[in-house]
């Protein structure tokens, strides 16, 4: 199977836009990139980055002659970024997208499009906390998956070929139905946001006092909950405004099982709360055999001790090394 596309458009050019950009190129999948994106200091900023051949503010520009067409921003972007490109698309082209919902996706891009095109819609599951076309990087794709959410129009052979692109690229890809992907997804990807970021706003509404203890602290386990928090705010938005139903079901479940950690807390149910500690640390140990973290402690954090100042240590009790 073919994964040569003559031409790339990339209509969006943050991270994970410019992440395609460099890894099709470094493995030589494409003849031509051309970019798009909304605003003229990103666009810039993209070509002096040197992620493509063609660099324009008009979408559908970018588009005419692509065989590959991919759609790398916002969700709540793509109904008039659809619009848009639709004249100017190649009959036989492929038009697919990276966007972390699938359902709104299908049901705001597919009818714009011409019926001459196929329309493969995908999302790779791989991201960082980082955004722009700075943040990307050629390696993001490598090992994690990308699913694909072909309708039953679509001719086996194209999304074959997408299947490769993505794989050439390091991924593992699995096809689904959109809806399945918009349930999965929110449990695996939408609901940790939304606890992230109550949790993380919950410390930011604290008085300041209490406030910059917790940044203090924050190495017990608050921190690695603001690396999900400090996820792109308009992406996220975007997220919860298209996939309410799964998101809302799953809410619902998880709000329920709060209800019996927090019932066991308060009864002092210990049996309970070890039986649930030793369920899910078998679920990390299972990511990690799946090769989707690391399993160097701490998310593999460097541990070069940094030297303490004396005045940082605190002796509580006035006590110390004469004590
Ligand atoms: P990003 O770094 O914030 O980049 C978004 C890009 O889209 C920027 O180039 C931005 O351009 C452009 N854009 C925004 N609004 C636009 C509009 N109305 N018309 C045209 N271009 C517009 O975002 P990202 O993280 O790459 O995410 C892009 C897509 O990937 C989203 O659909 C997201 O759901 C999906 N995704 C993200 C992750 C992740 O972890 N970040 C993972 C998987 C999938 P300007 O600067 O010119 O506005």
């Amino acid at each position: 199977m073919s994964t040569h596309f003559r031409k790339l458009a990339l209509i969006g050019i943050g991270l994970i836009g410019s992440s395609i950009a460099l890894a099709a190129r470094r493995q030589g999948l494409v003849d031509v990139i051309s970019i798009s994106t909304r605003r003229q200091e990103t666009l810039d900023e993209a070509r002096e980055l040197g992620l493509g051949d063609i660099y324009t503010l008009d979408p559908a520009e970018a588009v005419r002659g692509a065989d590959l067409v991919i759609l790398c921003a916002p969700v709540g972007a793509y109904d008039t970024l659809a619009k848009a490109i639709a004249p100017a698309l190649e009959p036989g082209a492929i038009v697919s997208d990276v966007g972390s919902v699938k359902e709104h996706v299908v049901k705001v891009v597919a009818p714009h499009l011409p019926a001459n095109v196929h329309f493969i819609p995908g999302h790779p599951i791989a991201g960082t906390e980082h955004s722009g076309p700075s943040a990307g990087f050629p390696e993001l794709f490598a090992g994690r998956w990308c699913v694909l959410t072909p309708g039953p129009e679509v001719p086996a052979a194209e999304t074959e070929k997408l299947a490769s692109f993505w794989a050439a690229m390091g991924s593992q890809v699995e096809s689904m139905d959109a809806a399945h992907h918009d349930m999965v997804l929110a449990i695996t990807s939408h609901i940790p946001h939304l606890v992230a970021y109550n949790i993380v706003g919950t410390v930011a509404d604290l008085e300041t006092a209490t406030q910059s203890e917790v940044i203090k602290f924050s190495a017990s386990g608050f921190r690695d909950f603001t690396r999900i928090a400090a996820s792109d705010p308009v992406m996220w938005r975007d997220v919860f405004l298209t996939n309410r139903d799964a998101v809302l079901e799953m809410l619902g479940r998880f709000s329920e099982d709060l209800s019996v950690l927090q019932r066991a807390v308060r009864t002092g149910d210990g049996e309970a709360l070890e039986a649930m500690f030793t369920r899910t640390r078998a679920i990390r140990r299972s990511i990690i055999n799946a090769g989707q973290e690391t399993a160097a402690p701490d998310f593999g954090r460097p541990h070069e001790a940094p030297p303490v100042p004396e005045t940082n240590i605190v002796r509580e009790h006035g006590g110390g090394d004469d004590a």
